[in-house]
């Protein structure tokens, strides 16, 4: 029987261990640890009831390996999710290869003390995890995660060069709130403040903040103002989807996300560097991050659809073709089924289905893996049948 452990018990690890749990006869025994146990026990408890499904629950600092190392040996896990934060990546990672387990993370490793997130350590474990017999998995979420998939898809049946990516990603939920946001605030925000960067002919392109705006009409949601960003998948990407020649990423922002956010820079708030407080040190986004609602708490109080897809410029059989592949999830269907909302379920719904794949293994390699390169058939029947149905439109390609 396998044995899971997920790791990170937030708004995403909440949605993991109920797919997990909805899922239990590939996942087997299941433990899910965090750093808080009240926030582990709850979650345990509401999938006893909900699903009927035991998961067992530790505490564990995901900082230090060989904590995590000790839990591997202790659960006789054979693969760990990591559904912490980006900080704690190099150190779980190093405890999977010590105490032999496959490892599956959603976002790429982030030093807390730099703004600045790149693959370079992750990858550079690839000899490591190949020489332990073992399998890591880098970014099974939405984004990254389904769009890598949608574009190793692209890739395999719809195109015989793709030449321009653009990575399309709309929340249209409210949760009634003047300010939150729908996943951790401290990574979310310093994603969003960053300079935004896209790549296009063999070469990095810089951009202001937020300066670079498209407005693109989201099916199921409408027209919405979107801005270039930085995203992790385009590296992976730029290096994996030969030829390519254009990939950016944009994120859509309400006016009123906007002006919050750069007010809270403007005084300072967005700052990662301590600053003295009346003797105390204190970093002032961890501070914004305790006064914020917890990302976890919106499930019961989002409404609305977000709307996340790729759209595709290419050529097949000699003729130029646009394709647009996308998911629509509606917060309060998420809600029903896995008390979340739709941002953590996108995003728990793929890490679940990266490990099934692996445990069942038809995604089983050695190494460190990004998404897309691996087959996407199976990843994209999997998104079918475990809640995050995808759409292809055919388009008019540009002259
Ligand atoms: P939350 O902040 O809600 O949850 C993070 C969890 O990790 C908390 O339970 C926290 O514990 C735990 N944690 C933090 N530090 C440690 C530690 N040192 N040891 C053990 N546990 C720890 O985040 P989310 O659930 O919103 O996001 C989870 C991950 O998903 C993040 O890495 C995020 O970047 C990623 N993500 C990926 C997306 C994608 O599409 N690829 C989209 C959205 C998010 P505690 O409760 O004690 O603080």
């Amino acid at each position: 029987m396998n044995k899971t452990l997920i790791i990170g018990a937030g708004g995403v690890g909440r949605v993991v261990a109920h797919k997990c749990a909805i899922n239990a006869a590939t996942f087997g025994e299941i433990t899910l640890a965090s750093r808080t146990e009240s926030k582990v026990s709850r979650i345990s408890s509401e999938i006893a009831k909900k699903h009927g499904v035991s998961v067992a629950v530790a505490a564990v600092n995901a900082d230090d390996a060989s904590q995590v190392a000790q839990l591997i040996r202790k659960t006789k896990a054979n693969i760990v999710i990591n559904v912490a934060l980006p900080y704690q990546d190099l150190a779980i990672m190093d405890a999977c290869v010590e105490a032999g387990a496959d490892y599956l993370d959603t976002a790429n490793y982030e030093h807390p003390n730099l703004a600045k997130f790149e693959y370079k350590e992750q990858w550079a474990k690839g000899a490591l995890f190949k020489n332990a017999g073992r399998m890591a998995l880098l970014g099974s979420g939405f984004d990254p995660g389904v769009t890598n998939v949608f574009c190793a898809y692209a890739m395999k049946h719809l195109f015989d060069e793709i030449h321009t990516i653009d990575i399309l990603d709309c929340n249209a939920g409210d949760h009634g709130y003047a300010f939150a946001t729908n996943f951790n605030p401290e990574i979310n925000l310093r994603e969003v403040s960053a300079r935004g960067r896209y790549y296009e002919k063999g070469k990095w392109i810089e951009t202001d903040p937020l300066s670079q705006k498209i407005v693109w009409n989201y099916p199921e949601v409408g027209e919405k103002d979107s801005y270039l960003l930085y995203h992790e998948e385009l590296e992976s990407l730029a290096r994996n989807i030969k030829g390519i020649e254009r990939i950016r990423f944009f994120m859509t922002f309400s006016q009123n996300y906007l002006t919050h956010m750069r007010c809270l820079e403007n005084v300072g708030m967005l700052g990662i560097k301590p600053v003295d407080h009346n003797g105390q040190k204190i970093v002032p986004i961890e501070f914004l991050k305790t006064l914020l609602p917890d990302p976890a708490t919106l499930g019961e109080r989002t409404k609305g659809k977000t709307n996340i897809g790729c759209l595709f410029d290419g050529v097949q059989n000699g003729k130029k073709r646009r394709v647009y592949i996308y998911n629509v999830c509606d917060h309060e269907e998420c809600y029903r089924e896995v008390l979340s909302q739709a941002v953590s379920y996108t995003t728990g719904v793929p890490a679940m289905i990266g490990a099934k794949l692996m445990l069942e293994g038809k995604w089983k390699q050695y190494g460190v893996w990004n998404m897309e390169q691996l087959d996407p058939d199976p990843f994209m029947y999997e998104l079918n049948q475990q809640g995050l149905p995808w759409r292809i439109v055919e388009m008019k390609p540009e002259k």
